[in-house]
């Protein structure tokens, strides 16, 4: 069954060598109960070890049931190790966090195999004679009960061979006698058992007994009367080059997976906590700054709607100047015939208005005001969201007969009439009567300007009896859609240069879009969100180094759990994914906290600040996905680093 052919292993240690096992020699069989002797460093447990996979010999021939250890892969071995074989050893390697019957189970999460273990594993305990005992942890029982949990998890997967290194050399005569009781019960059953001791007594319950010396059998002696029976590779049921393979999902292993992840977490609370803190603050500050960049957008979509939708200004002279010519430059004068005209281009321009500005001195009673005059026609009203919600609009005759009716600001009305209610009253603006019909809807600030210390009065009353013009100031006009702004503008254009007799390209007038100025504000917020971005991706990569260093601290701590997980025949993917589960966890785990803070930040500068602010779900979503992928990226090496420790050198590790 397991034979070996001239078996050499020498460690290295620094500049010296050991040469542990020099030449070694044995055939097992099927259902022998074998004890190795030997002094301390004779080579016990270097046989031992490649005996049962942890360990791959330097030079000579190991074959398992007819395979050749050294054509398998490590994975391979792996589940070799889980299929066939158990292992006990001397220091129980019990993992503490875990309660013994989930310490009981483990072998099964590697084994792929399908079935309740749970139950499985409470019977091995009651085999073992710790049935009550399930949910307590390692920690709260004896050494000879750690051990009999050992024993039974090693009996789990039902293996043909259990190895046994020094299991009773921690143990006291009482609980070595308790041991090798269920070991002889065990080899009654037919179970091949293969023992390191250095105890006659303990040999003494074996049926062949070899015994070593500096790394070379000495002697090999059977127990009169013993006949082995040999068992076919085929019987044992078994495929070496299929059990390194099993789907993530069976038995539950995936979330195995993330429950231990989780208790590897909570187990250090503040480590993790810590940790996690560059997540946290990279994430919180991402959330809120998105919430206020979208809120300030928001709020900034609200004010472009005040102005009006779709909206052209049309005014005299360059661009570059506002309203005023340059040089030689003459400035368009437009009239009512050229609104007329712009009005008349049906399937682009909704509507046009004229308008003239100037500014007006407004004296009510013993007060006197001064703001910016705005004479408008009649569709200016509906246009830039002007119509009155207290009071009315004007009507058409009122402003083809320059009627003497005003719709007013409301700083001009806080500043004249205080909380009396204007509509109806009488004013005086330069020096006219006039009376008000309505209050013009709050608009707030573009920029310092501002846009509620208005007069509005017909555009025909402005220009012939208050301000003396016999030209517009400008035209305002809503385009149908917002997808032919373009196309009304360069049809404009047109008109207005034939009608007026310009050049190509002359800059005596100016057509805008309300576009460009949303344009313009957009691109300082983008400019402010690359930054205020820039500053939190500074601070999840730094997280995330963060995260690597505390995984590689975790990789380094469990060491001795990596290598029994390991020895029971965990692969190397298995490995990594724990890991990276765990990583993931963490980084996730910070990304929850700091979206909860990233909205709590926001709510408190829109509650105390009185700043506009949104939570997008995208943003949410985003942070959670972002944190995750930096829990792989910046888990993928310490994982890694873990899932490649070999398994006997990770269990020695101290
Ligand atoms: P035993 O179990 O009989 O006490 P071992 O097989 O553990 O002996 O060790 C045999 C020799 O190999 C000893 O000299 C020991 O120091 C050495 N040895 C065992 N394992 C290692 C290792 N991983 N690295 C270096 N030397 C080792
Ligand atoms: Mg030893």
């Amino acid at each position: 069954m397991l034979e070996l052919v001239d078996v050499h292993r020498t460690y290295l240690i620094g500049e010296s060598t050991v040469n542990a096992l020099r030449g070694v020699s044995l055939t097992i069989e099927q259902g022998e109960f074998v004890a190795i002797m030997g002094a301390s460093g004779s080579g016990k447990s270097s046989l031992l070890n490649i005996l049962g996979l942890l360990d791959n010999p330097d030079k000579g021939e190991y074959r398992i049931f007819g395979n050749n250890v050294n054509t398998m892969t490590e994975d391979e071995q792996a589940g070799v190790r889980n299929n066939v074989a158990g292992f006990v050893f001397q220091q129980f390697h019990l993992l503490k966090r875990m309660s013994i019957v989930e310490n009981v189970r483990l072998p099964h999460i590697y084994s792929g195999v399908k079935g309740d273990f749970h139950q499985q594993a409470v019977e091995r305990l009651r085999q073992v004679g710790l049935a009550e005992r399930i949910d307590h942890t390692p920690n709260q029982l004896s050494g000879g009960e750690q051990q009999r949990v050992a024993i039974a998890r090693a009996l789990v997967r039902d293996p043909l061979i259990i190895f046994a290194d020094e299991p009773t050399g921690n143990l006291d005569t009482k609980n070595s006698i308790e041991i090798m009781k269920i070991f002889t019960a065990l080899h009654a059953e037919g179970k091949t058992i293969i023992m390191v001791t250095h105890e006659p007594d303990i040999s003494a319950y074996a049926d062949r007994i070899i015994t070593m010396r500096d790394g070379v059998i000495i002697s090999d002696e059977r127990k009169p009367g013993f006949e082995t029976t040999v068992v076919a590779k085929e019987e044992n049921g078994f495929d070496i080059h299929g059990s390194g393979k099993a789907s993530l999902w069976q038995n539950g292993r995936f979330i195995g997976f993330i429950a231990q992840a989780f208790q590897a977490i909570l187990a250090n609370k503040m480590r993790s906590f810590l940790s996690v803190l560059g997540i946290l603050v990279g994430v919180a500050s991402v959330i809120a700054m998105i919430a206020l960049g979208e809120g300030a957008k928001t709020a900034m979509q609200e004010q472009m709607k005040s102005m009006g939708s779709n909206l052209l200004s049309i005014r005299g002279g360059s661009a570059k100047i506002r309203g005023a010519a340059q040089g030689a430059g003459a400035v368009a004068r437009f009239t009512f015939i050229d609104v007329d005209e712009i009005a008349a281009l049906h399937t682009l321009v909704k509507s046009a208005a004229g308008v003239v500005t100037g500014s007006g001195r407004i004296v009510y009673g013993n007060k006197n005001w001064s703001s910016s005059l705005n004479g408008v026609g009649y569709d200016y009203g509906t246009m830039r969201a002007s119509i009155p919600t207290v009071g009315r609009w004007f009507t058409r005759e009122e402003i083809q007969t320059r009627e003497k009716v005003a719709i007013i600001g409301v700083t001009v009305v806080k500043e004249l009439f205080g909380s009396t209610n204007p509509v109806g009253k009488t004013i005086k603006i330069n020096r006219i009567n006039f009376t008000v019909i309505g209050i013009a809807p709050a608009k707030g600030f573009s920029g310092p300007q501002d846009d509620d210390d208005v007069l509005i009065i017909p555009v025909n009353t402005a220009m012939y009896r208050v301000l003396g013009k016999d030209y517009l100031s400008g035209i305002f006009v809503e385009v149908s859609s917002s997808t032919l702004i373009e196309q009304a503008k360069s049809k404009i254009s047109a008109l207005i240069i034939k009608r007026h007799r310009l050049k190509e390209g002359d800059d005596s007038f100016n057509i805008r879009d309300m576009t460009e100025i949303q344009k313009m504000l957009s691109s300082t917020t983008q400019t402010m969100s690359l930054l205020l971005g820039s500053i939190a991706a500074i601070s999840l990569v730094v997280g995330g180094i963060g995260i690597m260093n505390i995984m590689l601290v975790s990789v380094t701590e469990r060491t001795r759990e990596i290598g029994l997980r390991k020895a029971i025949g965990a692969r190397k993917n298995d490995i990594m994914l724990q890991f990276l589960v765990e990583s993931v966890g963490l980084t996730i785990s910070g990304g929850f906290i700091g979206v909860l803070a990233g909205i709590g930040i926001s709510l408190v500068l829109s509650y105390f600040a009185g700043w506009a602010v949104k939570t997008s779900l995208i943003s949410v979503v985003l942070a959670t996905v972002f944190s995750a992928l930096i829990g792989i990226f910046f888990g993928l090496w310490p994982a890694r680093k873990a899932a490649e420790l070999k398994p006997l050198e990770a269990l020695r590790y101290e």
